[in-house]
């Protein structure tokens, strides 16, 4: 897209937030604000600065989202669920209608506030913006819903130490396509952690495991299993610039969007493509 709107970005000091400045800045938009923690030493720095770019652009992280959006048509947010939530209710009275959630983590009742926030903005929210890992939930969804209960089916993900919440957004998201294939939704199906002496699997379960060790970016699996056979569907992120571009992307593609609750296969069109 040509057109150059004005952007805020939450959690600018974070790995994903200078992730985004730096895309939303290469695709020719505006950084107009971005938010940080209070006491945050990153508040006394240029956002284009903390993004590792070579020149500033004369805007400092505020702590306040309203403040930060003052200029700003598009919210991009990758924080931490307090945060977006509490950036949702003030985005309200500012001129942001296009809002981008990549914040993991968040409870059913969390989920239920931003679906009802949607009334509001134009909202893409994803567990991950990537090409490569919403093609591999559809075609989960297809696997899941070709293969006899008789498939076991098990999702695993591995992610850097510092990260917070277990499962990852991206686990869950395969996690719900595999048992929309199956009709059932992931609550009715999702297995408690293997653990004790009574562990033993249930048929048409699906389970998951999780590592979180060094620097891993993101690895899934979802991994399907016979007695006699073993289907393994896989991704691994290189480079979390490829969660900032698709980011850029949704938002570019929800400006032109009614309010409503979008997820990066409506920005892909990969809806219904392999049901
Ligand atoms: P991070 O801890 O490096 O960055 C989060 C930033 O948000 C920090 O700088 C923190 O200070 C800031 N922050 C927290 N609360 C704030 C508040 N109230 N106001 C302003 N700033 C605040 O974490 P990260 O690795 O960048 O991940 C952030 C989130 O994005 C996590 O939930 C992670 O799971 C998710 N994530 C999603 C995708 C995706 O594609 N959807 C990809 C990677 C990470």
């Amino acid at each position: 897209m040509s057109d150059t709107r004005s952007f805020a970005i939450a959690g600018v000091a974070g790995r994903m937030g200078r992730q985004v400045v730096q895309a939303v800045l290469r695709a020719g938009h505006r950084v107009a604000g971005g938010t940080e923690m209070a006491d945050s030493p990153a508040r006394d720095t240029d956002i284009a600065l903390l993004a590792g770019q070579p020149d500033p652009i004369g805007v400092r992280p505020a702590s306040d989202p309203v403040e930060a959006a003052a200029d700003a048509h598009v919210w991009i947010d990758f924080t931490q669920p307090q945060a977006t939530l509490a950036a949702l209710h003030g985005l309200r009275h500012t001129n942001v209608r296009t809002v981008i959630i990549g914040t993991t983590g968040f409870t059913a009742a969390q989920e239920a506030e931003i679906a009802a926030a949607a009334r509001h903005f134009a909202l893409v929210k994803a567990g991950n913006f990537s090409l490569g890992v919403n093609l591999l939930v559809a075609v989960t969804r297809l696997v899941a819903a070709r293969l006899g209960p008789d498939w076991d089916i098990e999702i695993l993900e591995t992610h850097h130490k510092r990260k917070l919440d277990a499962p990852s957004g991206t686990a869950l998201m395969l996690g719900d396509a595999a048992a929309a294939g199956r009709g059932s939704a992931l609550e009715t199906l999702r297995r408690a952690p293997y653990n004790g002496p009574d562990a033993q699997r249930i048929e048409g379960e699906i389970a998951f495991s999780v590592r979180r060790a060094g620097g891993v970016i993101g690895d899934h699996e979802a991994l399907f299993a016979s007695d006699s056979e073993i289907v393994s569907l896989s991704h691994r992120a290189l480079d979390r610039m490829v969660f900032a571009d698709g980011a850029v992307r949704a938002a570019e593609w929800a400006l032109a969007q009614p309010a409503g609750l979008y997820d990066m296969e409506d920005v892909l069109g990969l809806k219904g493509t392999f049901d």
